[in-house]
């Protein structure tokens, strides 16, 4: 399968990965919104909100909520959405969940930078 997320999941192609465990992977969108806009990937192969599984489904939730609290922290933003698209919305078709920060006061940092804080 040729699944950009399944690669980045394998190590084949890099990405600045802020969040591991056994289930998902959370690493820094390429072409961020906003500073520290992440994507939250479960590892095995789904492709919507139809296919994937509620208890991983929960359990991105529970990451979501973690790392909610640290890009808060550390990067002092205002508000922070949640997105997940599906259908001809969606760009990469493995499922995964985006965590956007918003800022009153727009910062400006480099993609490494903000890795360096989040990871
Ligand atoms: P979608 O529209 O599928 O919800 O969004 C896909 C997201 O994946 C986009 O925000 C896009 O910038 C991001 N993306 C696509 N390819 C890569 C990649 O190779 N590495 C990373 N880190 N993000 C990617
Ligand atoms: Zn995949």
């Amino acid at each position: 399968m040729n699944c950009i997320f399944c690669k980045i999941i394998n190590n084949e192609i890099p990405s600045s990965k802020i969040y591991e465990d056994d289930l998902v992977i959370a690493f820094l969108d390429i072409n961020p919104d906003s500073l520290g806009h992440t994507l939250i990937v479960p590892k095995k192969h789904y492709q919507d909100l139809d296919d994937i599984d509620n208890q991983t489904l929960m359990h991105i939730m529970d990451v979501a909520k973690l790392l909610k609290k640290r890009i808060t922290e550390k990067l002092n933003c205002d508000g922070l959405t949640l997105i997940q698209n599906n259908g001809s919305v969606q760009e990469v078709k493995h499922f995964h969940l985006h965590l956007k920060p918003s800022y009153k006061i727009k910062k400006d940092k480099s993609l490494e930078e903000v890795y360096q804080l989040l990871k």
